[in-house]
């Protein structure tokens, strides 16, 4: 059994009625993002993806989760309120049967960070509606724990990518940020 820590669990709760598909969340997490900070804006790195269907009202904002290595044996689809949502739609996995949550330039996945080093999530501030709401509550967890989580997200990113390129990448970012 490993120590007993503290740590700060930070939620953000997604009001998806108040969502209105503005995308200004997608527009301040790519520009937190780039690299140097806030010289570019691309939805397409960003760690919150809107998906939208103006015909059909719909607006969902969903986090970059978990990097999957390998796609899902069968797929979801959702009705809700009488409104179809595409396959796959709610999922926040990096993963090899779309391209979402893939950094554009070398392929590796996203993930939602929490806006680091900030005080409150970019796009929760940037959500002038209310639709993104943050919330951090305190847990009593295994230190040990927390490192083998670590290690495993780390392993399987190299089993896809080679340590080498996730390697290079680290350096490249580091050397322009
Ligand atoms: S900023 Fe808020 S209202 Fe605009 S798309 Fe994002 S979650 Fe929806
Ligand atoms: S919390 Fe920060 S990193 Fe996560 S989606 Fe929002 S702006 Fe991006």
């Amino acid at each position: 059994m490993g120590e007993k820590k503290t740590k700060i669990v930070k939620t953000i709760k997604i009001n998806a009625d108040e969502c209105n598909g503005c995308r200004a969340c997608e527009v301040i997490c790519s520009a937190f993002h780039a690299t140097p900070k806030y010289s570019s804006n691309n939805p397409a790195r960003s760690r919150i993806r809107v998906i939208r269907d103006p015909l059909k009202d719909i607006y969902i904002p969903v986090y970059a989760g978990e990097y999957a290595p390998a796609e899902c044996m069968g797929r979801d689809k959702y009705i809700i309120d009488g409104k179809e949502y595409d396959e796959c739609a709610f999922c926040r996995a990096a993963c090899p049967s779309r391209d979402i949550f893939k950094e554009p330039d070398s392929g590796l996945p996203l993930k939602c960070d929490m806006c680091e080093g900030e005080d409150e999530p970019l796009c929760v501030k940037w959500c002038t509606v209310d639709a993104l709401v943050y919330e951090e509550r305190e847990e009593e967890v295994e230190e040990q724990e927390e490192q083998e989580e670590l290690e495993i997200g780390l392993e399987s990113l190299a089993d896809k990518y080679g340590m080498e390129k996730i390697m290079e990448t680290v350096a490249r970012m580091s050397m322009k940020g």
